[in-house]
């Protein structure tokens, strides 16, 4: 059987290296001049290839798509993703939140290890698919280098974010070519513009221990979070954007000291109010916070910070404390999808096969990572879908 695979990223280096383990004739079409330009990338130059967690805990942090995984992930757990890396001869190590790394730090190896598993794969460089024609049981492929026939064609070309990677967003097109939905696609895992002016006076702080809410904290992260010249970024950002970004968002809110609850603040703030009366009420706010928040806080908070301690009214403290644990930003946007870690919607899940991967709509034709409307956190999880998907397509294809 002749089968064409689109897109040498995680899930087609992976489905494409299997096949061809399986006894299959695989040709493997790359518009760049390399394989896995994305991967290289990941995990900022690390790949955290996986997340070492049961299948349960794996699908509680996929945010679209956790009930179609099922199937791939029993297939294809993050254990079996462990063994398969670590017995190809790639060292691997777990650290915090059950993130795998290589134990190199370099993507380069994983990289590396995928190439050595498709060793048997007809890997064609500099060769864009630009249309699929299909005829009868064929399928027709026009690339840049000419036209090629197949029986079968695996869809890998990723999503839309970091196109210069090569995820261009062509699997769409295709995908619509063959009648089928495309959800409207989303940045995922980015970071958010606010319309607060003072925001690019806090540019570069990073805060730990923080806590990051909407919707009356209907969605809430707590960790570690920076400020950017438009807004804010950081782990718990990123992932309140991935359940926000298609819900209509006026504020949020950072709680920054959420280890103590209102009583508890006001007890300490008492305290210090008590111990420091004649100071201004900028040194309360130096041991607050950070200098670059505590320089503007005043500000904001209409608190000047050459106002004496002792001249701050229970009304003012008050006020002071619902700034601490419930500081609003005005949401403007989310940053542009190429800059986002992962693109949320893209080819409907209804007309998907779970198991196979193969097309309701067209049979032959498969869609696999992150070209399906399915996006996870931070943690290993994007790279497990990539390639749980990817095994269970080639494992099931016949
Ligand atoms: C900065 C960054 C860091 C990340 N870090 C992590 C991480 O540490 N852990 C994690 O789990 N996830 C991470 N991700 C997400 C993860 O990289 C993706 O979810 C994953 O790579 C998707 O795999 P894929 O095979 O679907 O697509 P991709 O890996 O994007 O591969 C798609 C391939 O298809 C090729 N292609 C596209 N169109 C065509 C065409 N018409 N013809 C020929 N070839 C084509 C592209 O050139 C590309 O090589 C990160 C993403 C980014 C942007």
């Amino acid at each position: 059987m002749q089968i064409a695979v689109i897109g040498a990223g995680a899930s087609g280096l992976m489905v494409s290296g299997r096949l061809t383990s399986l006894g299959n004739e695989v040709t493997l079409f790359e518009k760049n001049e390399k394989v896995g330009k994305k991967l290289f990338i990941t995990g900022k130059g690390r790949c955290n290839l996986t997340n070492l967690c049961d299948n349960e805990e794996f699908l509680s942090n996929v945010i679209r798509g956790n009930k179609f995984l099922r199937s791939a992930i029993n297939h294809f757990s993050t254990y079996d993703c462990y063994s398969f890396f670590e017995e190809l001869g790639l060292n691997l190590k777990v650290e915090r939140g059950n993130r795998v790394f290589p134990f190199s730090d370099k993507s380069s190896d994983v990289i590396k290890t995928l190439e050595k598993f498709c060793k048997n794969v007809n890997i064609k460089y500099n060769t864009e698919v630009l249309d699929i024609i299909k005829k009868e049981n064929k399928f027709d492929l026009v690339t840049s280098n000419g036209f090629y026939s197949f029986d079968k064609v695996i869809v890998s070309t990723g999503g839309k974010s970091y196109s210069l990677t090569g995820s261009t967003g062509k699997g769409y097109e295709i995908a619509k070519k063959f009648g089928h939905e495309v959800i409207d696609l989303k940045p995922a895992l980015v970071a958010i513009e606010v319309k607060d002016d003072f925001i690019s006076k806090l540019q570069g702080l990073s805060l730990k221990n923080v806590e990051i809410s909407c919707f009356n904290r209907k969605f809430n992260f707590f960790g570690e979070m920076l400020f950017t010249d438009k807004g804010i970024s950081g782990p718990i950002v990123l992932s309140l954007s991935s359940y926000i970004n298609r819900i209509n968002v006026d504020d949020l809110f950072i709680d920054f000291k959420p280890a103590l609850d209102k009583k508890q603040l006001e007890q300490r703030l008492l305290r210090e109010f008590d111990e420091n009366k004649n100071k201004n009420i900028y040194y309360i706010y130096k041991g607050l916070f950070p200098s670059k928040l505590a320089d503007i806080f005043g500000d904001i908070v209409g608190i000047k910070s050459d106002r004496k301690v002792n001249s701050i009214t229970r009304v003012e403290r008050e006020k002071i404390i619902d700034y601490i644990k419930c500081f609003p930003l005005k949401f403007k946007k989310f940053y542009a999808l190429d800059t986002a870690i992962v693109t949320s919607g893209g080819v409907s899940l209804d007309e998907i096969n779970p198991k196979t991967f193969q097309s309701k709509l067209c049979d032959g034709l498969y869609f696999i990572g992150e070209v399906l409307d399915i996006d996870a956190l931070t943690g290993g999880f994007n790279l497990q879908i990539a390639f749980a998907t990817a095994m269970s397509c080639a494992d099931n294809l016949k």
